[in-house]
């Protein structure tokens, strides 16, 4: 661009300038800005300032939102020198402007620099403000610790498109990256950040115009792009081998669990925001596979999901949830050796059984909450049994694996059973030995310390699980309680093979010195079969089902006899 080319845009600049100081309510502080602009322009038009401005393509309004004044002086220039100093000055990018004299011309009048100053110093004050702006914007809508997109911006993004009734070209996803525990477990937090933010940059590089990476925070994300982009956006969020830039590991395994929303024409953008979320959740808990669409089937299930949590918050206020005891018997003398716990729940008149509804507080910790209602109540019936005169027997309460990341667990435990008075080998933990998401360190923690405390320890549903032999092996567990699979009925087709695997896991679990006892014998076969095995301690239909209180106390009553 010629000099005078770029003289003719300033003159603009210079005259929107003068219309902004006109109307601009940010300046009105500032007396009579409008007449000293005007009279800056008319030095400028006479010859006696000349103004050089570098970049001006990027001036935004009135002199440019990213411009500066980088400097003026009463000293005479001439354009080629202001052009050489002002590539000493600050960051390429801005734009930037200089005012000054011309060499050969008659000096500035002390007025004529008054004006001058005044023009530099509130161009110099709005500049700053508007940029502050700019940045203060810009860091609503940024993730400060990744430098991308937050979820502000997606939001924005998605009205955006949905006022250009553009939103179905794209799909949406929400992902959350895999392992990172273990990554960072590997090469510490720092490192693991580091290739948490490679990961993120290579899918960016990879949707490159076509999408956008929003972190929502942690280790989640969404990503808005161009649905043809759809199959290899998946395989790329699916686990692969990444060359990491560090050190230490310089390849790993990466890869996330994505939910994928394909919103629709006639979607809102708070229908489109809604759906991504909920399905980059519920793809969170996937077990077997990485990915999943969503659809309306997903909806009602995601929305019935909600209304348990909702209502269970209710259900404790309103003690809604009972326990009901299922009798645990010794086969050779028909005689009570102890009890399960079960909850019911009485929701809404109706009694709604625990699959429904435990796989759902497992989501959160509210099943937490469950299990310590249960122990609570548990000791206040065995207290009340024990004042009673009762036999009383132990009992078993289920804890979910969830409990276990909560350091004070067996405190909590033993706490609620000294508060109201119950001798501790009353109560026995069960755990299910089916999650594998608590470490070993962390199990043993729990199962020594409760069973330093005299509290008895269970494993349930032994067998089909992951890691069976050694956590009872390296484990002072008291109880095992054989899965009900185990347990053939006379008809089954591997009849044979089954009774072989139950004699044999019955004797292995014997000879380490635990308790064995099976669960789910609904007829008498099963009964012998397990007598023929060695196990005479059976919890199933064949003897009860799980009994309300009232009904299992009238047990222990004969029991006592
Ligand atoms: P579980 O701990 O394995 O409990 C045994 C389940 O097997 C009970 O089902 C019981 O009714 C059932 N059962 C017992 N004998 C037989 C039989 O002979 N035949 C058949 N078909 N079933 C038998 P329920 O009460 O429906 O409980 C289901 C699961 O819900 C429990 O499995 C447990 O995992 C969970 N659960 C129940 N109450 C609680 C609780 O308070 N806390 C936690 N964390 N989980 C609970
Ligand atoms: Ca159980
Ligand atoms: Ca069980």
């Amino acid at each position: 661009m010629g000099y005078d080319e770029r003289r003719a845009q300033f003159h603009e600049a210079f005259l929107d300038m003068v219309e902004f100081f006109k109307t601009s309510e940010h300046v009105t502080a500032v007396t009579n800005q409008a007449d000293v602009v005007i009279r800056c322009y008319e030095l400028l038009r006479i010859g006696k300032l000349c103004v050089h401005i570098r970049n001006h393509t990027s001036v935004n309004g009135p002199l440019g939102e990213y411009s500066t004044i980088v400097a003026y002086d009463s000293g005479k220039e001439d354009t080629e020198r202001v052009i050489q100093k002002e590539k000493f000055y600050q960051d390429e990018k801005l734009a930037c402007y200089t005012i000054y004299q011309i060499e050969g011309q008659e000096d500035w009048t002390e007025d004529e620099l008054r004006d001058i100053d005044m023009l530099v110093h509130v161009n110099f004050l709005f500049n700053s403000r508007s940029r502050l702006v700019v940045l203060m914007e810009r860091a609503r809508y940024l993730d400060k610790d990744f430098e991308i997109p937050n979820i502000q911006q997606f939001m924005q993004d998605v009205n955006k498109f949905v006022d250009q009734e553009r939103i179905s070209e794209y799909g949406t996803c929400r992902f959350n990256v895999k392992n990172l525990k273990y990554i960072n477990a590997q090469i510490g937090f720092l490192m693991g950040t580091s290739v948490l933010k490679k990961y993120i940059t290579n899918i960016q590089d990879f949707l490159g115009e076509n999408g956008t990476v929003y972190r929502v925070g942690g280790d989640n994300f969404i990503v808005m792009y161009k649905q043809e982009l759809f199959e290899q956006l998946r395989d790329m969020l699916l686990e692969h081998d990444m060359i990491t830039g560090v050190a230490m590991l310089p390849e790993i395994k990466i890869g996330s669990r994505a939910g994928y929303y394909f919103p629709m024409d006639i979607d809102t953008a708070d229908t489109v925001i809604r759906n991504t979320n909920e399905c980059g959740l519920l793809a969170k808990q996937l077990k077997y596979e990485d990915y999943m669409i969503y659809n309306e089937g997903q909806r009602v299930k995601q929305r019935r999901m909600q209304e348990i949590v909702k209502d269970a918050n209710r259900g404790f206020i309103n003690e809604e949830f009972i326990v009901y005891y299922q009798p645990k018997m010794n086969s050779k003398n028909n005689r009570l050796i102890g009890a399960e716990a079960l909850c019911r729940w009485m929701r809404e008149g109706q009694m709604v059984s625990p699959d429904r509804f435990i796989p759902v507080l497992e989501q959160s910790n509210d099943i937490c909450k469950l299990d310590f209602y249960m122990l609570e109540h548990v000791c206040r019936d065995l207290r009340r049994w024990i004042d009673t005169g009762f036999e009383v027997v132990r009992i078993s309460v289920n804890f979910s694996r969830v409990n276990l990341t909560n350091a004070d667990f067996t405190k909590k435990v033993i706490e609620i059973i000294d508060r109201y008075k119950v001798p501790h080998e009353y109560i026995a933990v069960e755990l299910t030995e089916t999650a594998i998401d608590v470490s070993f360190e962390t199990l043993a923690k729990v199962v020594n310390s409760l069973n330093e405390a005299g509290v008895c320890t269970s494993v349930d549903d032994f067998g089909i699980g992951y890691s069976s032999l050694n956590i009872i092996r390296d484990l002072p567990w008291k109880v095992l309680k054989l899965d009900r699979s185990f347990l053939p009925l006379p008809d089954d087709k591997e009849y044979e093979q089954k009774k072989i695997m139950l004699s044999h896991m019955i004797s292995m679990v014997q000879a380490l010195g635990l308790q064995c006892i099976a669960e789910g014998a609904e007829v008498k076969e099963q009964i012998d079969l397990l007598a023929e095995c060695g196990c005479y301690f059976i919890q199933g239909y064949y003897y009860d089902k799980p009994l309300p209180k009232e009904e299992f106390e009238k047990r222990l009553s004969l029991g006592d006899d």
